[in-house]
């Protein structure tokens, strides 16, 4: 069994130099923005190999995280998944932050993430790291042929039949539009 890190609250403030490995699992139910992402339907837990350091008075944080989510198809509809894997290089500190005073979300892979509570905590780490990872459009694959805009079928399974040339019609041009 892997180890579940959930439990892990690191005080940064007494944190020491020594290098800190975490290895285990976030449960999925703690990746809430990946949960609630339009993109899945699915989370599995999420696996981390971490190292945290205090480095220049901050705590350096690199390693992997990975989890395999299930996505929808945005082509042919169909639930796939696939392993999302981040890179993690990320600093903490504690207080607010003095640039803005609040965290922007899509600026903390290389800016130094402020902790107001002091604690470190890996869930949220996981979670936004993954999320950063998410396909703005989930495909099944790059080939994946869709669906036929007359009959519905799935072309990847096969021709469907249908007379070649849907995209002439301006009827099927909308349909695939609804479809997405
Ligand atoms: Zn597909
Ligand atoms: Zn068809």
């Amino acid at each position: 069994m892997d180890k579940d890190l959930s439990h892990i609250k690191l005080p940064i403030s007494a944190a020491g130099h020594h290098v800190r490995h975490y290895q285990g699992i976030v449960p999925a139910v703690l990746l809430e923005g990946l949960q609630e992402a339009v993109e899945t339907t699915q989370v599995q837990d999420a696996h981390c190999d971490l190292k945290a350091q205090i480095e220049r008075g901050k705590l350096h944080v690199t390693g992997t995280v990975t989890a395999t989510v299930s996505m929808n198809c945005s082509r042919c509809l169909v639930d796939f998944e696939r392993l999302l894997e981040g890179d993690v290089e990320r600093w903490y500190a504690t207080g607010v932050d003095p640039n803005n005073g609040s965290m922007g979300e899509l600026a903390v892979t290389d800016e130094t993430v402020y902790l107001e509570d002091d604690l470190f905590t890996l869930a949220p780490l996981a979670d936004e790291e993954l999320l950063l990872h998410l396909p703005m459009v989930p495909l099944c694959g790059e080939g994946c042929k869709g669906i036929c805009a007359q009959c519905g079928a799935n072309l990847n399974e096969g021709p469907c039949g249908c007379d070649d040339g849907p995209q002439d019609s301006p009827f099927a041009a909308l349909k695939l539009l609804k479809l997405k």
